[in-house]
């Protein structure tokens, strides 16, 4: 009797279609409790310590190796999981439970992580509650060492597989070859995971969250992971399969046909140009941008150089970033985004209050104006930079003008103290971003203070519609093509042009190939996102005249839903 199909639905955690056998991962072995003698006790925490060590040896080579293979971002889960190997409070309560309770390094190790991992996860922050999948990822790796299986001699498949997994973290899949793996499906887990962003930055499609998913399925099974709608389908017939092949196959050479003429400028048939920027953290992610096509960068994040450390960076460490990334761009145009703290990102090193809604709290340029010895050590490293590099600096979570004249004022006085200090600076170009609806209803407002204004559709998105971006109940509502949020992107760009200023899309509504004819026509001046999108952006652009992406921009804004805009959009593409 064949196998009988089945589906499991989930979360769409990496784009694409992989279609390959399941190879199902054990599930991590169990740790005893063994009660050890006395005079063994100080032995024992030698033990653990020697575990720690190296612990921190195979976490070096794994940041070292991600830096290499993946990039900066992938790297800093790493120094961030060094970090919490060296929290004086894990190794605490680790070594307290070996002398209280005279047990085995191992149980201590596990019971001393899944304690902190439960605490971080009992707090009502999406930013702390994924630091809980990263704790128990170092005290497993720990507890691998103690029981002499290191995490490296996982079991891995021996041919190419989608690989299955009640849980797979961050440093599992770093560990395998990416020759090995076709796609991930994972029975828990979240799209905001690290797991899910190492999937993204590696190309794999993933679904994540598919509860059911291991009673479904044994290794050797066929699977279909379609990492768009979040869905995994084992054991399809053989003609479900070769639809489903071809649709892989179609999409791989379409990838490979783009991004060899990724190069191209982004303009219409009538040529319309608008320019292509990438969205980057770090300053290594600049070279990876320009081979995917950037012409710039749009959006660069610079909390990235903030999080996961436990003191902020100095302004000397970010004075060498920002000049590293003006550098690299060799005159080409970066934008640099100021501090963007709040909402789902914390610092372990700044002491910020407890909000019921963190979303419309201190956050952004808010925090900045409230915590002003952060602010003016990074305006000064800005300024710094722009001495030498086409550096544009724009504020995040921008709701009204008052905010940006005091932002003025701090930013005159920072140059005016480099310059009695005889520092060469430049005051650089400067915007602001407009995330919130209140400022885009007012742009006009605004720009007799600023140059420029990036629009950031994912806070404008749930702002205007009310629905928290990070949460999936409400992700249906949250959608960018929303005639309200086109509407106020209309509203903000036609403000702006008329001003004689520059405007452009620096939120993931720009990297959405169906949608990005729509901000062309209604006249943006530029589009910034993540660079793995860039080839497929540039082709949609190309695609059209601008004559065509006005009238459907002017179509889109009139429909009622985002459902309505959706079926326009459609047509087009068909
Ligand atoms: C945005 O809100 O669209 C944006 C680009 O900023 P972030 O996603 O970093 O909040
Ligand atoms: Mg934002």
């Amino acid at each position: 009797m064949g196998k009988s199909r089945m589906r499991v639905c989930g979360h769409g955690a990496s784009r694409g279609v992989a279609t390959g056998p399941a190879f199902v991962m054990p599930g991590r072995p169990s740790v005893e409790k063994r009660v050890i003698a006395e005079e063994v006790v100080e032995a024992e925490i030698a033990r653990l310590h020697a575990a720690l060590q190296d612990a921190r040896e195979e976490l070096e080579a794994l940041r070292d190796r991600a830096e290499r293979e993946l990039g900066a971002e992938e790297a800093a889960i790493f120094s961030a999981h060094l970090l919490m190997l060296e929290d004086p409070e894990l190794v605490h309560r680790a070594e307290q439970y070996i002398r209280t309770e005279r047990c085995n390094a191992e149980w201590a190790q596990k019971r001393a992580g899944e304690e902190i991992a439960a605490e971080l996860a009992a707090i009502p922050d999406d930013y702390l509650r994924a630091r809980a999948d990263d704790v128990r990822d170092v005290s497993m790796r720990v507890v691998s060492l103690l029981s002499g299986v290191p995490r490296a001699a996982l079991s891995k498949p021996d041919q190419p597989a989608i690989i299955v997994a009640d849980e797979l973290l961050a440093s599992d899949i770093a560990h395998f070859d990416r020759s090995m793996i076709l796609g991930i499906a994972m029975q828990t887990g979240s799209p905001t995971s690290h797991a899910a962003i190492l999937a993204r930055s590696m190309g794999l499609p993933a679904v994540l969250g598919a509860p059911g998913l291991l009673d479904a399925v044994r290794t050797g099974d066929v699977l279909v992971v379609n990492g768009d709608a979040g869905e995994v389908i084992i054991n399809p017939d053989a003609a479900e399969l070769a639809t489903w092949e071809e649709q892989r196959r179609a999409r791989d050479r379409r990838r490979q046909e783009l991004q060899a003429l990724s190069a191209l400028p982004a303009a219409t048939t009538d040529g319309h140009a608008v320019e292509v920027a990438a969205n980057i953290g770090f300053p290594a992610d600049v070279e990876p941008a320009l081979a995917a096509g950037a012409e710039g960068v749009g959006l660069f994040r610079t909390e990235f150089l903030f999080l996961d450390r436990a003191a902020p960076p100095s302004e000397e460490e970010q004075f060498a970033a920002y000049s590293q990334v003006a550098r690299a761009l060799a005159g080409r145009k970066v934008i640099i985004r100021t501090l963007d703290i709040g909402g789902d990102k914390h610092l372990p090193w700044l002491a910020q209050e407890n909000e019921a809604n963190p979303f419309l709290g201190l956050r952004g340029a808010r925090l900045c104006l409230w915590h002003q010895e952060v602010f003016r050590t990074q305006l000064r490293a800005l300024l710094r930079a722009s001495a030498e590099g086409n550096i544009w600096v724009m504020f995040p979570m921008i709701s009204d003008v008052k905010e940006v004249l005091e932002i003025r004022r701090v930013v005159n006085e920072v140059s005016d103290q480099l310059a009695a200090a005889g520092v060469p600076h430049r005051v650089p170009t400067l915007g602001i971003m407009v995330e919130v609806p209140s400022a885009a209803l007012t742009v006009e407002a605004f720009l007799d203070e600023v140059d420029f204004v990036s629009i950031g559709t994912n806070d404008l998105t749930q702002y205007t519609l009310a629905a928290d971006r990070t949460n999936a109940s409400v992700a249906s509502l949250a959608d960018p093509l929303h005639p309200a949020v086109l509407r106020l992107i209309a509203h903000v760009v036609e403000a702006v042009r008329q001003a004689g200023k520059w405007v452009g899309v620096c939120g993931d509504l720009a990297g959405d190939p169906v949608a990005a004819p729509v901000l062309v026509g209604l006249g943006v001046d530029e589009l910034s996102m993540a660079a793995s999108l860039i080839p497929e952006v540039k082709a949609a652009v190309r695609s059209l005249s601008f004559a065509d992406a006005r009238r459907l921009a002017l179509r889109a804004k009139s429909c009622r839903t985002a459902g309505e805009v959706r079926e326009v959009l459609q047509q087009v593409t068909a």
